[in-house]
C-alpha cells in the first residue's frame, strides 16, 4: 500500500524527495486511524513510533535524519546549518526548517495546515513550512524565502514551491473579522465569500511577491477536509485526529 504523495514537480529535478504522508496502512485506532505521524496528539506512543517506522521504511528514509520544530504557529525559521554536525532532533519552537545538509529531511506535521515544500535548485538548498492562519498573516512562507537568501544566497527565481494537502476555500470557514484581516493583508483574491479563506492563495502570493516564479508554484488539489478518506483534518473531524507528515530531502549521499 502506497502511503503518501510525491510532489512531482521537485521529485523531477532529481535532487530531492518531496513527499507527504497519508493516513492509510498505519495501526492507529479512531480516531487517529491509521498512520497519524503526530506524537503531540495524545495517541498512543507506541502506535505512533511504528507508524513513523512503516513511513519511513517505505520511503528509504534513515530515522535519524528526520528533524522536524516544535510548531507554535510563528513565522519563526530554523536554519540548521550544513556544516554542523547530524544532530539528533530535538525541536526548536519554529515553523520553518531550512538547510543545504546533504542528508537531513526537515518535516512539518499537519492536519489542515499549509506544508510548504521550498526548493533552491540553485544551491541546492530546501525549506519545509507549517503555514496556518497565524502562520500566513505572518508571512512565514516569505520569511522562509527571505532566509534563505540570507544564509544560502539563495535567488527566489531558481525556486520551485509547492503547497500540498490542507484545507481549501470549499471548506475553510472563519470569522468574518479573520477574513476582514486577511483580505487587508492579501487582497480580495484570498477571501472567496465573506467569512471563506483561501490559505493557498494567501501563501502563493506571498511567494510571488517574494520573487518565486508563477510557473514555479504549484498546489495540491487536495482539500483535507473534503477527503478524510486519504488525510487528516483537524477541523472536519472535530480537533480530535492524527497528523500527516511532510518532508523533504536532498539526494546528497
Ligand atoms: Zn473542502
Amino acid at each position: 500500500m502506497i502511503r503518501y504523495h510525491v510532489v512531482d514537480a521537485f521529485e523531477k529535478t532529481g535532487l530531492v524527495q518531496a513527499v507527504t504522508s497519508i493516513r492509510r496502512g498505519g495501526v492507529s485506532r479512531a480516531p487517529y486511524h491509521s498512520l497519524n505521524l503526530g506524537a503531540h496528539v495524545d495517541d498512543d506512543s507506541a502506535a505512533v513510533s511504528v507508524n513513523r517506522q512503516i513511513f519511513f521504511r517505505q520511503i528509504g528514509l534513515d530515522a535519524r535524519h528526520f528533524v522536524h520544530c516544535r510548531q507554535i504557529h510563528s513565522n519563526r525559521v530554523w536554519f540548521i546549518d550544513p556544516a554542523a554536525p547530524l544532530l539528533q532532533a530535538s525541536p526548536v519552537e519554529a515553523d520553518a526548517i531550512i538547510t543545504a545538509h546533504p542528508s537531513l529531511a526537515p518535516g512539518v506535521f499537519t492536519a489542515d495546515c499549509v506544508p510548504i515544500f521550498i526548493l533552491d535548485a540553485a544551491t541546492p538548498a530546501i525549506g519545509m513550512v507549517h503555514a496556518g492562519w497565524r502562520g500566513t498573516l505572518t508571512e512565514i512562507a516569505a520569511q522562509t524565502i527571505r532566509a534563505m537568501r540570507e544564509h544560502f544566497g539563495t535567488a527566489p527565481s531558481a525556486c520551485l514551491a509547492h503547497l500540498g494537502p490542507s484545507i481549501q476555500k470549499c471548506c475553510y470557514t472563519v470569522s468574518i473579522s479573520l477574513a476582514d484581516q486577511f483580505e487587508q493583508a492579501f487582497g480580495p483574491r484570498v477571501r472567496s465569500d465573506e467569512c471563506t479563506l483561501d490559505l493557498q492563495t494567501a501563501n502563493a502570493n506571498q511567494l510571488l511577491q517574494a520573487g518565486v516564479p508563477p510557473d514555479a508554484i504549484s498546489v495540491s488539489p487536495f482539500c483535507t477536509a473534503c477527503r478524510t478518506d486519504l488525510f487528516y483534518s483537524h477541523r472536519a473531524e472535530g480537533g480530535r485526529t492524527g497528523r500527516m507528515l511532510s518532508l523533504i530531502r536532498l539526494h546528497g549521499d
